[in-house]
């Protein structure tokens, strides 16, 4: 109940407040009032018992609204959104409050409704505050933020672009990401000339957006312009080096069909005067078995594994060392070879850079705390 204790001193300073202007004195201070009351019950995690003493309040004033209103957002950050709507409802239906805080109250119901599922009343009451021309920018955010969850990416698209429209707000970034969405989606269904368009569109507003470069090498590959696929692989890692990871494996799988030795072998060079990360070092790895032979290959991991030790890395290097150990030797490395799997097997391999969210697999929208792009391999001793 700590969270409780923040609101004390707000509502003991209104309390306060309204004793003495009633009274008339700033010295003559009436008697502890309800909220004290409602305080109490708080404190003693009586919630329902708390609310029933503040909606019995007869008269809010600006100040005890403005508790009521963070109350409701308390209730509802803690999951427990019926209270929260309890509250919301309340301040909503009483008379004589100010507008700001009537509208204020509209948007955190329907933030409630959004967060208990309730999605179509959440939709209606944003859409209502939007026609109401109040909170436009805050409500079109909630909004937004139930097309993304439904993955109604056009809805979503079409938001954004009224929000900009009706507000300053900068939505350009999303908007990439809803284009990059209806492309993928375009090519599920087949319609190539759709998703031509909206990778089009995404790669106007953001070039050197990640994603995008991802889309523009698939749709390479796909065309079988595989020089072209490279470059947009390129790319993407010479924007954002912690891509390398992700990318890797397409990136000398495209390099690798273009038959091109020349480029291949330069592309190796520059990998081997280098340090770099584990998934291209394996990747690379397995090329250069082909292309050269095995005993390069290896030599080519220990040196990238001493420039850039990681626990991946060491697990793979002692997997090799077991293989080419003699009979007698391969059970005790074995051991060692068990250990590190499981240590690596543990480790979440992704992280998002905004929400505590640790995964195995790169997201575009996290799904801990809904942000988009933030999602990236784990760099470091026992990351990549
Ligand atoms: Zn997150």
């Amino acid at each position: 109940m700590f969270e409780a204790l923040w609101l004390l001193l707000p509502v003991a300073a209104a309390s306060g407040w309204i004793s003495a202007r009633r009274s008339g004195s700033r010295f003559d201070i009436e008697p502890p009032s309800e909220y004290y009351q409602g305080i109490n019950y708080l404190l003693n995690q009586q919630d329902d018992k708390a609310i029933d003493v503040f909606l019995r309040q007869a008269e809010l004033d600006d100040d005890a609204a403005e508790t009521h209103l963070a109350l409701g957002s308390l209730f509802r950050q803690r999951g427990d959104v019926e209270r929260a709507i309890r509250i919301h409802k309340d301040l909503i239906d009483r008379p004589g409050l100010r507008k700001r805080t009537r509208d204020e109250s509209r948007l955190e119901l329907a933030r409630d409704y959004f967060a208990s599922g309730l999605l179509d009343w959440a939709e209606e009451a944003l859409k209502e505050l939007i026609d109401d021309g109040v909170l436009v920018e805050a409500a079109y955010e909630v909004l937004i933020g139930i097309y993304e969850r439904e993955k109604e990416w056009q809805q979503a698209l079409d938001a954004a672009r009224d929000c900009r429209t009706l507000t300053d707000a900068d939505l350009s970034l999303r908007e990439v990401q809803f284009h990059c969405e209806l492309h993928e989606q375009a090519l599920r269904a087949n319609d190539r000339e759709t998703a031509e368009q909206h990778l089009g569109v995404a790669t106007e507003i953001a070039p050197r957006a990640a994603r995008v470069g991802c889309l523009l090498a698939e749709a390479a590959r796909r065309r079988g312009d595989l020089r072209d696929a490279v470059m947009h692989y390129e790319r993407v890692v010479s924007f954002d080096e912690t891509m390398v990871p992700e990318v890797a494996e397409a990136l000398l799988e495209a390099l690798t069909a273009t038959g091109d030795e020349r480029q291949i072998r330069a592309y190796l060079k520059k990998l081997r005067h280098q340090p770099n990360t584990y998934t291209m070092v394996s990747t690379a790895a397995g090329l250069i078995a082909k292309l050269e032979n095995k005993g390069s290959a290896r030599q080519f991991f220990k040196d990238q594994l001493l420039k850039r030790p990681s626990l991946p890395g060491l697990a793979h290097w002692a997997r090799l060392e077991m293989e080419s150990s003699s009979t007698e030797t391969r059970a005790q490395v074995g051991v060692i070879v068990d250990m590190l799997e499981r240590l690596k097997a543990k480790r979440p391999t992704h992280s998002c850079s905004v929400c505590a969210y640790r995964g195995h697999q790169l997201y575009w929208l996290c799904p801990g705390c809904h942000s988009w792009d933030a999602i990236r391999p784990i760099m470091g001793d026992e990351g990549e």
